[in-house]
């Protein structure tokens, strides 16, 4: 089958599956803490389809699949849904994006089931400031989410971090600090208008300029060159070989080199966080008129027609910029 090559060159080898729109936490800037629109159950995909939309993936060339939601850790069928994919013929490369808080559980049979690496998001080191920011108590079972990941050997472990205005926008070297010490790789990530109309404001967005301004004032960072598709501009950390990385979405987009794709967990694909349009698969897997071969002739045509509708960017600074219906929760991060 042919590989995902949109309409200015660019190949689409990774593609971002969510597993499910719920989450055990409420996150201010991914959904309304009171949301309320789940996507029904009988809407999100089985794991038998699951598998045959990344399989038809991998054979138009996905080299690399991340698992998110939503919490992904949610889906009772995790621990098959990883193993399944990590025994395909050319398997993907395969990680995955939590929020941590089951990770103290399921880490162990992740890793054994195949899972290569893991992403945990944390903002903040104050348990309090967890609280105000996700409407949930967690914040203990995220650290001990964290040693697990490391126990297990899912290692380096990745903490994603998004740092608000007011919030928690004063602990960027804090945590930095925090990562080294615990030998995690962290990346701020600028705060992008996917919370389905909430709290988004570009005037108190905490910038990619701001975040290195505010570690620069504490470490010596010095680029790392050979950037490729990767969305984080990483630093070397006062000439160690540790690394930070700061992904700048709304003030330096990367959208000429993105590789990635997306399937949300009711089956529609999308080619970019913010497009307004999907292309949807679920109805080919249910088709009662097809056979399978059909099935997966007419998935790979959806593939194709997803990437070709891929604009050339996000166009958040655009005037025009509509941000999508659906919280990221929704989309899959
Ligand atoms: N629940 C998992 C988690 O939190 O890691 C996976 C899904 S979450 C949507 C994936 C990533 O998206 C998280 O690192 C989260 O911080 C990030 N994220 C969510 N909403 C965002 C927003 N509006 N801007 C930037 N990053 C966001
Ligand atoms: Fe849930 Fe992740 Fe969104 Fe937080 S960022 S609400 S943990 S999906």
């Amino acid at each position: 089958m042919s590989a995902l090559i949109d309409t200015y060159g660019r190949n689409h080898r990774n593609l971002r599956v969510s597993l499910t729109d719920r989450c055990s936490l409420r996150c201010t800037y991914c959904m309304p803490h009171d949301f309320a629109a789940w996507i029904p159950n009988d809407d999100l995909l089985t794991t038998d389809e699951l598998i045959t939309i990344i399989d038809v993936a991998v054979s138009q060339g996905i080299d690399e699949v991340r698992l998110t939601g939503g919490e992904p850790l949610l889906r009772p069928d995790i621990v098959e849904i990883v193993a399944r994919i990590a025994s395909m013929k050319n398997a993907p490369r395969l990680t995955l994006t939590t929020n941590g808080l089951r990770l103290k559980e399921l880490a162990e049979p992740l890793a054994k089931a195949g899972l290569n690496r893991i992403n945990v998001s944390l903002d903040t080191l104050s348990r309090e400031r967890f609280k105000t920011l996700t409407y949930r108590d967690r914040f203990n079972d995220v650290i001990e989410g964290l040693l697990a990941g490391k126990a297990a050997g899912l290692f380096p472990v990745k903490v994603n971090t998004v740092l608000l205005q007011g919030i928690n926008d004063d602990e960027a070297p804090a945590l930095l600090a925090w990562a080294i010490e615990n030998e995690y790789s962290l990346r701020f990530i600028e705060q992008m208008p996917l919370d389905a109309g909430g709290i988004w404001d570009r005037s108190t967005m905490v910038s990619a300029d701001q975040i290195y301004a505010d570690l620069s004032a504490h470490y010596t960072l010095t680029p790392v060159d050979g950037r490729g598709s990767a969305p984080a501009e990483e630093f070397y950390i006062n000439g160690t070989q540790n690394t930070v990385g700061i992904i700048g979405s709304v003030t330096r987009p990367f959208c000429g080199a993105c590789d990635r794709l997306r399937l949300t967990s009711d089956g529609q694909l999308r080619s970019c966080l913010f497009s307004i349009e999907e292309v949807d698969v679920r109805s080919v897997l249910r088709d009662a008129n097809k056979d399978d071969a059909a099935k997966r002739s007419e998935i790979a045509a959806r593939f194709q027609k997803t990437v070709l509708g891929k604009l050339p960017g996000h166009g958040i600074n655009d005037p025009s910029f509509i941000a999508p219906p659906r919280p990221m929760s929704a989309i899959g991060g």
